[in-house]
């Protein structure tokens, strides 16, 4: 594809199917991808005020270099612009632009991005083509494969949205190098969640190389977002909509959304809430007697390596009780728990009752 070790993965979905390109300079693919897409007319670049300045024009000039008109339009970053407004404010850039139902718009950022411009796709002329470039590892691990695209509401997280597959996801690790130190230490979470959930092997590859991965080596860093990738569209190529296994991906969301919400969004990053998130769910699978003490001991050494937070001193675990009570994926008022029965393995349980959970919650305020 042009460019050097880079590793292509497929998720299998039919006629909704794209490859993810993975490897260091996967972006040099990019204009083999857009003929492979058969792109015509204009293509439109789609980022935020953060990495456009650092990254946009050299994929414009990649654009431009296969023959195609370019444009760029930013939003504001960061997590409060991920909203309706924004929505109308890129389809007006469309127009400007041009663009039809032919045309191709490419989400370059973090996740903030990829779940706007994805939704600005999929209801733009009631859906044209997006190939997702991510810029943070949570974005490299988790938001750009898988279709799901949302903005929020005052009300509630991600409820306006689609499920609409990306053409092609190309992961260039080269953009983690100008990533805060913070922002990578969230999507890292993700990396250890996806070994706990689905691969022994990646979790003891995460508590052995934690130093050359903080440095950000990408030769280090290259197979835990490769094999992330690889664990993602497997599950989604199983169960695209969330009917049954993808939820897996959930684990410490449960504990993790209710964290977010009793601290106001405002405390943790959603990687560090998902970290508190794993180890209450992890004491929680402790007291169920579905994993032992050493498994407890060691997700939580893990996600301290990496820097992530373990415990929540000031947690008012009524307040993240209420939270999870009303969490959109609550269902008929039952609490569904996404917890491992041993490394790499997840079982879903409904049958938690609420002073588990609280047990549980009021465990990581002391850890
Ligand atoms: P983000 O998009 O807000 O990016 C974090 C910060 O890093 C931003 O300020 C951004 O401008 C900056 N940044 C991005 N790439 C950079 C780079 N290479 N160099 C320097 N700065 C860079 O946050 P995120 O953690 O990537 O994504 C979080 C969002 O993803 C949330 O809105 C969440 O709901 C969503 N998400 C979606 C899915 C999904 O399946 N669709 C899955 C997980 C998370």
């Amino acid at each position: 594809m042009g460019a050097n070790s880079i590793t292509t993965i497929d998720v299998a979905l039919g006629a909704r199917a794209y490859p993810i390109h993975v490897g260091a300079g996967a972006i040099e693919c990019l204009g083999d991808v857009l003929r492979a897409l058969d792109t015509k007319g204009a293509v439109m670049l789609a980022s935020d005020d953060i990495v456009a300045p650092l990254h946009a024009e050299r994929i414009a000039g990649i654009v431009r270099g296969a023959g195609l008109n370019c444009g760029v339009c930013t939003m504001p970053a960061g997590e409060p612009n991920k909203r309706i407004a924004q929505i109308d404010l890129f389809i007006g850039e469309f127009l400007k632009a041009g663009l039809d139902r032919s045309s191709i718009v490419i989400a370059l950022g973090g996740g903030v991005v990829g779940d706007v411009v994805g939704f600005a796709a999929a209801s733009f002329m009631r859906g044209i083509r997006y190939i997702q470039i991510p810029t943070t590892v949570v974005a490299q691990v988790d938001s750009s494969v898988g279709g799901k695209t949302a903005v929020n509401h005052a009300l509630a997280k991600n409820i306006i949205g689609a499920f609409h597959q990306p053409s092609t996801v190309i992961i260039d690790l080269d953009f983690l190098k100008t990533l805060p130190d913070r922002e990578l230490r969230v999507g890292l979470a993700e990396v250890i969640k996806h070994g706990v959930i689905a691969d022994a092997d990646l979790f003891a590859y995460m508590e052995r190389n934690v130093d050359s991965i903080l440095a950000k080596d990408l030769d280090a860093i290259e197979y835990p977002v490769r094999r992330s990738c690889e664990i993602k569209s497997a599950i989604v190529s199983e169960d695209e909509q969330e009917h049954g296994v993808r939820a897996n991906l959930n684990y410490g969301h449960t504990f993790g959304h209710g964290i977010e919400a009793a601290s106001n969004f405002t405390v943790f990053l959603h990687g560090e809430a998902i970290s508190i998130g794993m180890c209450a769910a992890a004491n929680l699978a402790r007291d169920l007697g579905m994993v032992d003490r050493q498994f407890v001991a060691r997700q939580h050494a893990c996600l301290a390596a990496y820097g992530l937070p373990t415990a929540w001193p000031e947690m008012p675990v009524d307040d993240v009780i209420e939270a999870m009570r009303h969490d959109k994926k609550v269902r008929a008022g039952t609490m569904k728990f996404i917890l491992p029965d041993r490394l790499g393995h997840v079982v879903h349980r409904t049958d938690v009752k609420i002073a588990q959970a609280r047990a549980a919650l009021a465990a990581v305020r002391t850890a």
